[in-house]
C-alpha cells in the first residue's frame, strides 16, 4: 500500500509501512524480519499511556505562520494546545518572527453534539477561524469523537472551501485509526500534498527541502559549501512556500520517522528525488548523506571537499572525547530513527549502548529503499545491539533504566525524570538538530562528558526520592506485559 492522493485518508503506518508497537530483542533480527515481512506486532496487556495521532497532527500544522487549524472534537482533544503555545512563542521569536498566539479553534463537541452531530459547529468555526485569523488555508482535522459520530468532515470543508474562499483541507487523523502515533505526521503531510502543494511551475536547483520540527539551522553552512540552501518544512513556513516544495532540487528529512511519507510523496508525485541514506549523523552516516546529496544535486566534487576538510577539522576534538568516553555505558531512549541517530552517535564516540528503546518501529519506510534504513546502517556499521520497541511505556522504560544502570540516558521526548530518580545522568535531546553532522558529533560528546563527568546532584535526589513503581514490578522482566499477558 502506497502513496494514494485521490483517498481524502491516509492509509495508517501498520498496513503501509508494517510498523509495530512491541518488539523485544536485537537490532539485526528485526531488520531481518522486517526485510523478510515476518515482522509481527507483540500487544501488550497493560498499557499505561500513549500518544495520538491527532497530536502529531499538531505538531506540523499549527506553526505554519499563516495558517489556521479547526480541531473537530471535544475540548479534552486539545490539551497538548497551551504546550505547543509556547513552543510556537519560543519558536517565532528565535526565528525572528512577531511573537504571538497558535491560530486553532476547537469545536467543543459535547454529548449532544455525540447524538445530533456537530456539522453546523464546525462550519462556524471554519468560519470564525478566516474570520479571526485570516489565513491562508484552514485545516480541520478529526478527533476521536468526531470520526465515531461519522460527520461528513470531507464534504463540510469542500463546502466551506467554496464559500471563504481559501484551501480548507480536511485531515484524518484520530487516534483510534492508528495504534502508530507517527501516523499523525503522515496525515498532515497527506493534507498537505493533496490541497497545499502545486505542480513545479519551474526548477529551483538550488533549495532543498529540509522535513524537520523546531530544530536550529545546522544545514545552511554545509548546504552552502554545496552551493544550495535549505527550505525548512513544515514548522514557520507559508502557506504559498509550501505550495511550492515541489520545484526542489531534493528533499532531506531530519528524521525518516517524521518524513518519510512527505519526501517519498514529493519523489512520486513531482519528482524531487529524496536522499535516500543513513540519517546524518555520526561521521558515517553524515559521510553517508552528503555523498547521496551530492549525487543527487550534481555537486559529488563540491561534497568529497567538503567532507574531507571537515573531518580534518574534527578530528583533534573528536581523538581527545574518545579517549574521555570510551566505555562508557549510554542508554537511548527516542523515536525510531532519531534513536538510531543517537546509537551511532554513541558509538563513534566509543561509548558502549546498553539499552535503545524506540517507541515504534517501521519495517521499512515510504520510499522502499534500503539505502534509508537507519537501523540496518547501524547493525552493519558498528554491530549488533539489543532494541526494544515501547511505545512510550514509562513502566517499561524504568525497568529496564533500573537493569542497565547506564553512565548516561539520553532522552527524546521523555524519561529524564526517571532517569533521575534513579540516580543517573541524562539530558533531553530537545533540539533534534543537536547531534546532526559533524559538528554535531562534537556537540553530543561535550554535552556527555559533561553530564556523566558531574553525576552527584542526580544521586542526591535519588538518596531521597521514592520511585512510584513497586520492588515487585522492578523485579519483573521489562517484556513481563508484552505479547499478550504476563506468565
Ligand atoms: S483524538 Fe482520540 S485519542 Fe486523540 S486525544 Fe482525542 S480522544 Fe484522545
Amino acid at each position: 500500500m502506497g502513496i494514494n492522493l485521490e483517498d481524502p485518508a491516509v492509509a495508517v503506518r501498520e498496513s503501509r509501512l508494517g510498523s509495530v508497537t512491541g518488539y523485544c530483542g536485537s537490532a539485526r533480527e528485526l531488520c531481518r524480519k522486517s526485510r523478510g515481512c515476518t515482522l509481527c506486532d507483540q500487544s501488550r496487556a497493560f498499557t499505561q499511556c500513549i500518544s495520538c495521532s491527532a497530536n502529531q497532527v499538531m505538531n506540523q500544522l499549527v506553526f505554519i505562520q499563516d495558517a489556521a487549524v479547526v480541531e473537530h472534537g471535544p475540548a479534552g482533544c486539545s490539551g497538548d494546545i497551551p504546550g505547543r503555545n509556547i513552543t510556537g512563542r519560543s519558536g517565532r521569536k528565535k526565528r525572528g518572527l512577531p511573537v504571538r498566539n497558535l491560530r486553532y479553534i476547537n469545536t467543543n463537541l459535547e454529548e449532544r453534539d455525540i447524538i445530533y452531530g456537530g456539522a453546523d459547529k464546525l462550519r462556524t468555526a471554519v468560519r470564525a477561524a478566516e474570520q479571526r485569523f485570516r489565513p491562508r488555508a484552514v485545516f480541520v482535522t478529526t478527533t476521536c469523537a468526531s470520526a465515531i459520530i461519522g460527520d461528513d468532515v470531507s464534504g463540510i470543508c469542500d463546502e466551506m472551501e467554496k464559500e471563504i474562499g481559501i484551501p480548507v483541507v480536511p485531515i484524518f487523523c484520530e487516534g483510534f485509526r492508528s495504534k502508530v502515533w507517527a501516523t499523525g505526521f503522515d496525515a498532515a503531510y497527506h493534507g498537505i500534498l493533496r490541497k497545499i502543494v502545486k505542480p513545479p511551475k519551474r526548477r529551483q536547483p538550488d533549495m532543498v527541502n529540509v522535513i524537520n520540527f523546531q530544530g536550529r539551522d545546522v544545514f545552511s553552512r554545509p548546504f552552502g559549501q554545496l552551493g544550495l540552501w535549505p527550505n525548512y518544512i513544515v514548522p514557520y513556513t507559508t502557506v504559498e512556500r509550501l505550495s511550492h516544495i515541489s520545484e526542489a532540487a531534493a528533499s532531506v528529512q531530519i528524521c525518516s520517522t517524521l518524513g518519510t511519507y512527505l519526501a517519498a510523496g514529493l519523489e512520486e508525485y513531482y519528482g524531487v528525488p529524496e536522499v535516500k541514506a543513513p540519517l546524518p549523523f555520526g561521521v558515517a552516516g553524515t559521510d553517508a548523506f552528503l555523498r547521496e546529496l551530492g549525487r543527487v544535486t550534481h555537486r559529488e566534487s563540491e561534497a568529497e571537499d567538503y567532507i574531507r576538510s571537515e573531518k580534518e577539522r574534527i578530528a583533534p576534538e573528536l581523538d581527545r572525547l574518545r579517549g574521555r568516553l570510551r566505555g562508557k555505558r549510554a542508554f537511548i531512549g527516542a523515536g525510531a530513527a532519531h534513536a538510531h541517530g543517537m546509537a551511532a552517535v554513541v558509538r563513534e564516540l566509543s561509548m558502549e549502548l546498553v539499552g535503545n528503546c524506540v517507541w515504534h518501529h517501521d519495517a521499512v519506510f515510504d520510499s522502499g529503499d534500503a539505502r534509508s534504513d537507519t537501523l540496518a546502517h547501524d547493525v552493519e556499521t558498528y554491530g549488533d545491539f539489543g532494541i526494544d520497541v515501547c511505545n512510550k511505556q514509562s513502566y517499561e522504560l524504568v525497568n529496564m533504566l533500573n537493569r542497565a544502570r547506564p553512565d548516561i540516558y539520553i532522552a527524546r521526548h521523555a524519561g529524564t525524570v526517571w532517569a533521575t530518580k534513579l540516580g543517573i545522568p541524562s539530558f533531553l535531546m530537545a533540539d533534534e538538530h543537536f547531534g546532526i553532522g559533524y559538528e554535531g558529533l562534537l556537540r553530543m560528546g561535550r554535552l556527555i562528558l559533561d553530564t556523566v563527568s558531574h553525576p552527584q546532584f542526580v544521586r542526591n535526589i535519588a538518596a531521597h526520592g521514592r520511585l512510584p513503581y513497586t520492588k515487585w514490578w522492578l523485579e519483573q522482566k521489562p517484556t513481563y506485559f508484552l505479547g499478550g499477558g504476563a506468565e
